[in-house]
């Protein structure tokens, strides 16, 4: 089983590695990179010219749906999606049915995966039992059957103590707590981010000061604990300055950012677009602004999609009755690549860094992801940058299609992956 990538561009910022080159693979290993034409003997030959082969994108915040939500996605449509849009490796959230609150579901993940999964899969434990946020899950034991981190998306815990105290068994465990923040008193039954557009539209704000508050809490926690918190997908220009200032400190936190937070603003939610309602919510130009400064300052650690799947009926609703959630797996890179990369603000091989190295260093990822280094796992994406093409809800391998991107016109297209060193067939 030997595959050679011919005639790419290899770009991998983990060995800070952008030439012109082949790349071999082997076993489900890279076995070596090439100068390019150098023969290679029974070898299976892609041809990749004129693109640009890079370790295959990470997401470690996604919705995988299943168990319990498979008519809106399940593992096998969720890593399919994955693909298609570069990615070879996502890690699930466990706000599923039940929630990944016991070893039992963390396996159960983890065998359907490696029966119908085109990416690899690691699953994120539930900081509580079903998410209620009072009795704190077996921790160890989640571990120890591979979920790779600790979380209460979805549901973030309101009482401090209960954060705490999850703070002090992950720091124990060496598992990173990845904090969803917002402060319900402040957010009430809100819909969407507190200012013009709402009032204009009628709907309940989500203030910003919802996220900042959280924040400042759990970072203080954090100082407290130990614990290595990391914040999800920030959507404020507070978040982006405490995360700032608490790096400085010392304080061992890191954060991500999805691409609708920066590259749409609340007026995404005019007419009633319940394809743009998401928590956190779209918030504002400045806070878009913050975001970018916050990626291309090393602020931001990550680029994740929170791939969130809803059937069409529960999105064609009242926007108020509508659950939060888009999709973000088969928009990401290209929306990252034209807002980011062409616009100057990251260079493409930090925007790749952020997809992929980074995200494996920041949950700890096994040795090999996010790499191609010799002997790394060969999970590669390659990429065509000069695609230009439109976002069609209609197109994707989702099973659902709410996404605020659709008809789009994007440049930067993932073409295919291999997945430890397969093709993956789409
Ligand atoms: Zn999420």
């Amino acid at each position: 089983m030997r595959t050679v990538l011919r005639g790419g561009r290899i770009l991998d910022p983990s060995q800070n590695l952008d030439r012109n080159a082949d790349l071999l693979l082997e076993q489900g290993k890279v076995a070596a990179i090439l100068e390019a034409g150098t023969p290679v003997a029974d070898a299976e030959s892609l041809d990749v010219s004129g693109k640009v082969v890079v370790p295959g994108l990470i997401d470690i915040h996604v919705h995988l749906r299943e168990p319990g939500f498979e008519y809106k996605e399940d593992i096998e449509s969720g890593t399919r999606a994955a693909s298609a849009g570069g990615f070879t490796r996502v890690c699930c959230m466990p706000n599923t049915n039940p929630a990944i609150d016991t070893a039992a579901t963390v396996r159960f993940i983890l065998e359907r995966t490696a029966q119908v999964g085109s990416a690899h899969v690691h699953p994120i434990g539930a900081a509580t039992r079903a998410m209620q946020g009072d009795q704190l899950t077996e921790m160890a034991e989640l571990k120890a059957a591979g979920a790779i981190a600790i979380s209460d998306d979805a549901f973030p815990l309101q009482n401090a103590e209960t954060v705490r105290r999850t703070m002090e068994y992950c720091a124990m465990l060496n598992l990173p707590l990845l904090t969803h923040n917002e402060d319900k008193d402040l957010t009430h039954k809100g819909a969407m981010n507190e200012g013009y557009t709402a009032t204009m539209l009628g709907i309940g704000g989500m203030p910003r000061i919802a996220e900042d508050i959280a924040v400042a809490r759990t970072i203080l926690l954090a100082q407290l604990t130990g614990c290595h918190l990391h914040l999800l997908h920030i959507s404020t220009s507070g978040t982006v300055e405490l995360l700032r200032r608490a790096k400085a400190e010392g304080i061992r936190v890191t954060g991500e950012a999805c691409h609708h937070h920066w590259a749409l603003t609340d007026e995404a939610c005019l007419k009633y677009q319940t394809d743009a309602k998401m928590n956190p919510p779209l918030r504002t130009p400045e806070d878009n602004e913050a975001i970018k400064v916050g990626l291309a300052d090393g602020t931001i650690d990550c680029i994740v999609t929170d791939h969130a799947p809803h059937a069409e009926y529960e999105k064609e609703m009242e926007f108020e009755l509508a659950p939060f959630g888009i999709l973000g797996l088969e928009s990401s890179f290209p929306i990252t690549y034209t807002t980011l990369v062409k616009t100057g603000i990251l260079s493409l091989n930090d925007a790749i860094a952020k997809m992929t190295i980074e995200p494996a260093r920041v949950l700890n990822l096994p040795d090999g992801a996010g790499t191609l280094k010799v002997g790394a796992v060969a999970d590669v994406a390659v990429l065509d940058l000069d695609a230009v093409w439109t976002i069609d809800r209609n197109a994707v391998q989702s099973k659902s299609k709410n996404t605020p991107f659709h008809g789009y016109e994007v440049e930067g297209r993932p073409v295919f992956t291999l997945m430890a060193g397969r093709r993956i067939e789409l």
